[in-house]
């Protein structure tokens, strides 16, 4: 008899492997006054559900108006979505990332509150982890509604990250297990480790400068995709 071991290849998709500078671990999110007033609770879980996860992510709440992902609410009933992400780099957002980015802005629209298009109430969480999904680099999957980055989220009850989805962040931000010599003290990688942590966190973004580049992106709001 033969036997075959087969291993299921993984369905997640990115955005040619572009990833989120400075990665995922230890980092912050914030939310703007308006999404504090109307979606809060929603996003709060839906970052925790990425924190529970086994993916190796933690994302804490920012005090200021700082952080790798940030939430914002718009006042917008548009049917093609019920939140969008946006990637920074090269000083503007961009609705696609062809490069590593800085940060992401998730705008969520008062759409989610529609459950005709975004579900129930208790799923909102779920377009959040969705979108910040998005914001640390994985793209749409379209068949595999289990998925948390199904690209139809929102007609599914799924809120937390998939083996999948979570197989995606580890592709993406490279978690290997530990080399030998790295567990060894005084080793000489450990004198010469040629990835030093990083040490200059962005702290000279205002939520002014924010605020500015969300009006210039609604004076080009007819060139956004649908996400
Ligand atoms: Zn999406």
């Amino acid at each position: 008899m033969v036997s075959l071991l087969s291993v299921p290849a993984n369905s997640y998709d990115t955005f040619d492997d572009h990833t989120l500078l400075g990665g995922v671990s230890s980092r912050q999110y914030y939310l703007t006054a308006s999404a504090v007033a109307n979606i809060e609770t929603a996003t709060l879980a839906g970052v925790g559900n990425w924190n529970a996860s086994a993916a190796p992510v933690n994302w804490t709440i920012a005090s200021e108006a700082n952080g790798e992902v940030v939430f914002n609410w718009v006042q917008s009933n548009a049917t093609d979505a019920c939140a969008l992400t946006y990637w920074w780099y090269d000083g503007v957002f961009h609705s696609y990332p062809e490069q590593n980015w800085n940060w992401s802005k998730v705008n969520i629209r008062s759409l989610i509150k529609n459950p005709d298009y975004c579900g129930p109430t208790g799923h909102r969480q779920g377009i959040v982890a969705h979108e910040l999904g998005h914001a640390m680099g994985l793209a749409h999957v379209f068949s595999r509604p289990a998925m948390i980055m199904y690209v139809w989220v929102a007609d599914t009850s799924v809120n937390d990250p998939g083996d999948d989805d979570i197989e995606g962040i580890k592709h993406l931000y490279q978690v290997r297990p530990p080399k030998l010599e790295q567990l060894i003290p005084g080793s000489p990688h450990e004198q010469a480790d040629p990835h030093p942590p990083q040490h200059s966190r962005r702290r000279g973004r205002s939520l002014r400068n924010l605020s500015l580049v969300v009006l210039q992106r609604q004076q080009h709001r007819e060139h956004l995709p649908g996400q």
